[in-house]
């Protein structure tokens, strides 16, 4: 049999050989986190209704199709969710409908969500790439296969390069060398989340690691939750392999009182007997979030004792 992607003979009796299903998976591993990335930005959201200056899409005279916002990251993004709810539908209707209970998988896949998750797009997405990436060896026998690896490439690309587009944390000027005596010197942003850096001017893809310095600096007043945080957390360090263990760690280290909650509050008035006037309370509300810094500052205190213990043993 041969690859329906690359061509190449398979051995495994699939229609999609090991490298390309590797591809496939690589691709439903990163898109998920582009998507997050970029839904951020898109405009009229709460918070960060603000649009990025090179989303908008300009009036050029070309004919734009009834679907479009006029924003370009909320159009690649309704256009890669689209296409792989697409792909869902095709797999469905090739392999007939999973048993129930639904996992959020392969409701995901039949789109047949709860509804307080239909409603956050970015994770019907993440579901959606899971899904897909569950069922790939059974996908790797149907026709469609070799399409389906074309399309995750495209959808690939058109969402790395918005990435561009969204402010991130600085990481420093580029040090790539553009004659022998100057370097290239354009700053460089990396999104949290990316394990990677790429120039604007020159292009130049490094590890974000290699700016770590610059950019833990740069990021310490970084707010967000727990999932958050261990995500970004897991892609900078070397020392941090496992988004669920960080994750469960930060839950402790908060459940301990060991790192601060950041809330936000609202602002109310109590009656108080003993100074017999109103008083201004501020009430948390929402979920908590941490500080980058002070994660850090746990991290590596942890990695001190440790290396404490270790000697002293
Ligand atoms: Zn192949
Ligand atoms: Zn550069």
């Amino acid at each position: 049999m041969n690859c329906l992607h690359c061509g190449t003979t398979t051995s495994n009796g699939l229609a999609l050989c090991e490298l390309c299903q590797y591809a496939a998976a690589k691709h439903f591993e990163v898109l998920p986190i582009y998507f997050r990335n970029l839904a951020r930005w898109r405009p009229g959201r709460s918070g960060t209704s603000r649009p990025v200056p090179g989303s908008r899409v300009l009036y050029d005279g070309e004919i734009r199709s009834p679907d479009a916002t006029g924003d370009r990251i909320s159009d690649r993004l309704n256009e890669a969710l689209t296409a792989l709810s697409t792909w869902g539908r095709a797999l469905i209707d090739d392999r007939g409908g999973f048993e129930r209970p639904l996992t959020y998988a392969d409701a995901a896949l039949s789109d047949d969500l709860p509804d307080e998750i239909a409603d956050d797009k970015a994770l019907v997405f993440a579901w959606l790439c899971i899904g897909l990436e569950h069922h790939l060896v059974s996908i790797a026998t149907l026709e469609w296969a070799g399409e389906l690896v074309r399309d995750l490439r495209h959808h690939d690309d058109k969402l790395r390069g918005l990435i561009d587009l969204v402010p991130g944390w600085y990481a420093g000027s580029c040090q790539r060398k553009v004659t022998m005596e100057t370097k290239c010197g354009a700053p460089m942003f990396v999104m949290p989340g990316l394990t990677w850096v790429t120039c604007p001017s020159c292009g130049s893809t490094t590890a974000a690691r290699d700016h770590l310095d610059v950019i833990l600096d740069e990021a310490a007043d970084w707010l967000a939750r727990p999932k958050a945080m261990a995500e970004a957390l897991v892609a900078l360090l070397d020392s941090e392999q496992s988004v669920p263990r960080l994750y469960t760690r930060l839950r402790q280290w908060a459940h301990q009182g060991d790192l601060e909650s950041v809330h936000h509050t609202t602002r109310d008035y109590e009656w108080s007997e003993e100074h017999k006037r109103l008083i201004v309370t501020d009430q948390p509300t929402g979920f908590a979030r941490y500080r980058l810094g002070d994660v850090l500052a746990l991290l590596t205190r942890r990695d001190t004792l440790a290396a404490k213990t270790e000697r002293a043993s």
